[in-house]
Formats: C-alpha cells, structure tokens, sequence
C-alpha cells in the first residue's frame, strides 16, 4: 500500500480510495469482495484510474483480465499502473499483450514449481515415446514407427559415404541428380542431411531438446556406433566453425536498459547461467545488468507464444509474404556456402592444405555464409513461423520438444530484441517487468 501510495504521488494521481483483498494465496479462485467493489466503482465511473503493486494482484486469469480490460475500455479509464511492473497502457494492442503475458508467466511459474522438470514431455521422453505434430520424419512412417525401407536405404546409403569422407554437398547433390526427394518433396541441402544423419531418432533414440533420454519405442535406422561416428564427424567444431553450438537461447537478443549493449552469456562459477552487460573492450558496455537466464527465457518464450496469436502479427505475416524464387535462390547459396566450408575443413582435416591455407581461405567464406544466412533468414521466417500465427497451443505442446536452435530461429522470427532493465532491489524472484520485448513488425 505504501508503495502504490508512493506511485501515486509520483503521478500526481488523488488517491480516491484503497481496496485491500487480503488473500496471499494468489491463484485460488476465492472471492475478493474489494476486487468486486472496485470494479462496481469503476463501472459507475467513480474513479478514472488504477494502481496495483503488481498486475498479478489485480487479475487471477485470463478471464478476469479480459473482464478488466473490456472494462477498462468501456469507461474509459484514464491510467493504469503497477508499481512493480511498470506501467502497461492497456489502451494498446502492446500494452494488452504484455499484461496477457504477464499474467499467464505468473499463474505458470506457480503451477509449474513443483512439477519443474518432471513434464508431461519429459516423461513421455524418458519413456520413449513419440513427441507429436509436424511432419512425419524421412525414413519413417506417418505413424513415425513404421520404416519406410527405400527411406532408410538412402539414409544408410548416406552414413556410409559420409563415413568414408564424402562431402554432405557432393552425397545431396547426388541424391538430387537421382531425383530422390526429401520427406517434403524437395530438394536435399547439405544442412538436412546433415540433421537426420546426427538425429537420435535414426539410431532408435529418443531426445529431448539436445539430450538424449531413452531409448525409443520406434525402431533404429542406423545402429549405435554408426550415429555416434556420425554425430562426432558432423557435430566437430572444426566443421561447424560458423555455427557454435548455443547454450543460451536468447543470445545476441537481449540489450542491457542503461547502454544499449548485446548482454553475453556469462555463468556463475556454479554454472548457474546468466546474461550479463559486457565490460571492457570489445564491447564495452557498463556491466550493469546481471540476469539468471533460466526465467528470461521461460518468459521471453511464454511472450513469444502469446504474440503469434495477436492480430499484429497476423498483419505482419501477410507483409512478410513469400517469394519462391527468391527463397530458393537464396538457400542455394547457403548450401553452397556451407558445402565450401565443410569442404575446406575436410580439406585441413586430412591434411591437404596446411592450417594457415584454411585459415586464410576460411574468411572470405564465412563472410559469403553469414550474407547466405541473412538472406535465407528474411525468406525463412515466414514458413518457419506460418503454421503457428494464431495458432500458438500447437508450438506450446511441442515446445520443450525443440532444441535450442529451433527455440532460437522461432524466438528470432518474432523477437527483434529484449531490453533487459535493472533487478528490483530486494526482490528474490524473477520480475518480468524487468524484461520488455521489441517485436519484429
Ligand atoms: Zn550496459
């Protein structure tokens, strides 16, 4: 109270009247008597602006901040604001998408405490299981059991020259020439031979983000030594020079409030991770903002799922209208890109050219692979997001099921950046409102 009362001074805002439902237990559906009666109030237009110490004060689910919101338009109410959280001007499509968010975040982190890690996905993973939805993966039945035998022929074909040191270029470009077409029908690139030769799920594995769990109810394409010769030839960071494997979702997309500078991932020395504004050179930034990564995640993510189903991005996508041509053109070149580069590392690997020749001939291709990546990215948002746009519980039932690649492009389709603000002194939990998300339009 005293500090809405605080709020309220700053505001310049006479305070008309206090409304205290004392109930600590947030989510229980109780009745708040002084919840009621502000409303009442509101709606006879006694009052023409609200305070709370925090949104998930005032409303307890999405239905009753639907309710306030249509309220709040109705009368037309002039203000709104959270002490803790900031000010959400639910006259906004914006304003009303973050205090959404903010409420779902809060019920979810209550929900989920005790349940955290043992989720409906994780058991089914560590039981084998299949995860659903999407396109059925080649080699494999829409039943995603069943072996489809000239499939696995092609991807065993495939284990076999990679191996023996063939190139993903040169093995899709004749896989190409003999007209054998991905599970989409399509043309093969080296990157999605290259993710179904490292899948777990070929070698009768199954995963879950980027750990395997279990054992899979589905049978193997490839046996065991086979995938992990696979995965610790395709996998070396030698050949993957551009493309460092990401531990932290939200890299490069979170910038610190006070300097504007790309926070870098940096742990504790437990290992907790942690975003964090860089000092000192390269970066220079002012190391003002340190954050526990786990939660920013688990909310960007929850706010990213949110905005697919909101009218703007619907607009957005109809913007983002795709050209074929131009798409295709553009992946051509990153697999072409990406083929000189694993040629070039091959090359080093068996000793062909010494490392100062792969060194030098190394820039200019990955200058050519990142321009590649650029252009792919502008064309790829769309199909990679299309399917989901309004339709966010088919991504929010598969979420946990991604890796963080995938996590990542999909968080990059929606997110521009995130401004990460100064932690709330005192407060031991997360605070949302520290984070406020930029959207791509
Ligand atoms: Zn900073």
């Amino acid at each position: 109270m005293r500090e809405c009362r605080e709020e309220a001074e700053r505001r310049g805002w006479p305070v008309g009247d206090v409304y205290v439902d004392n109930d600590r237990s947030a989510y229980r559906g109780k009745r708040r008597p002084e919840f009621v009666r502000l409303v009442d109030d509101l709606k006879a237009g006694d009052r023409d602006a609200v305070i709370v110490y925090h949104q998930d004060r005032l409303t307890r689910s999405p239905r009753e901040l639907e309710d306030f919101v249509d309220l709040y338009e109705a009368v037309g109410l002039r203000g709104f604001a959270s002490v803790s959280g900031g000010a959400y001007d639910l006259a906004t499509g914006d304003g009303r998408l973050m205090a959404r968010v903010q409420g779902a975040f809060a019920r979810k982190e209550s929900d989920d405490k005790s349940r955290r890690g043992r989720s409906k996905h994780r058991q089914l993973a560590e039981a084998g299981e299949l995860s659903g939805g999407g396109t059925r993966p080649y080699g494999y039945a829409p039943d995603r059991k069943t072996i489809v035998p000239e499939e696995a022929a092609v991807i065993r074909d495939a284990a076999k020259r990679t191996l023996a040191g063939e190139s993903m270029r040169s093995i899709t470009a004749d896989l190409n020439d003999r007209g054998i077409a991905t599970v989409k029908g399509g043309r093969w690139t080296p990157v999605t031979l290259r993710q179904i030769l490292i899948s777990a799920r070929v070698a009768g594995l199954r995963s879950l983000g980027d750990e395997i769990v279990a054992k899979a109810v589905w049978p193997k394409i490839l046996d065991v030594g086979t995938s992990e010769r696979l995965r610790a030839l395709l996998l070396d960071p030698a050949r993957r020079t551009s493309r460092p494997v990401r531990r932290y979702a939200l890299a490069g997309l979170l910038r610190c409030h006070k300097c504007t500078t790309v926070l870098v991932s940096r742990p504790r020395t437990d290992g907790t991770r942690r975003y964090v504004c860089p000092t000192g050179e390269p970066r220079g930034g002012c190391g003002g903002v340190v954050a526990l990564a786990d939660p920013i995640e688990r909310w960007i993510a929850e706010a990213v799922l949110y905005r697919l189903d909101t009218p703007e991005m619907a607009r957005a996508m109809q913007g983002a209208k795709r050209d074929d041509a131009a798409a295709d053109d553009a992946q051509a070149e990153l697999s072409d890109a990406l083929s000189r580069q694993d040629d070039l590392a091959a090359m080093f690997a068996a000793a062909e050219i010494s490392r100062r020749e792969w060194l030098a001939a190394r820039a200019p291709i990955e200058t050519r692979v990142e321009r590649a990546k650029k252009r792919v990215a502008k064309f790829s948002r769309a199909p990679l997001i299309d399917e989901y746009v309004g339709h966010s519980n088919r991504l929010r039932d598969r979420w946990a099921d991604l890796n963080l690649d995938r996590q990542r492009a999909i968080i990059a389709a929606v997110l521009d950046h995130a401004i990460v603000g100064p932690a709330v002194r005192g407060r031991k939990t997360f605070d949302p409102s520290r984070v406020t998300p930029v959207w791509k339009r």
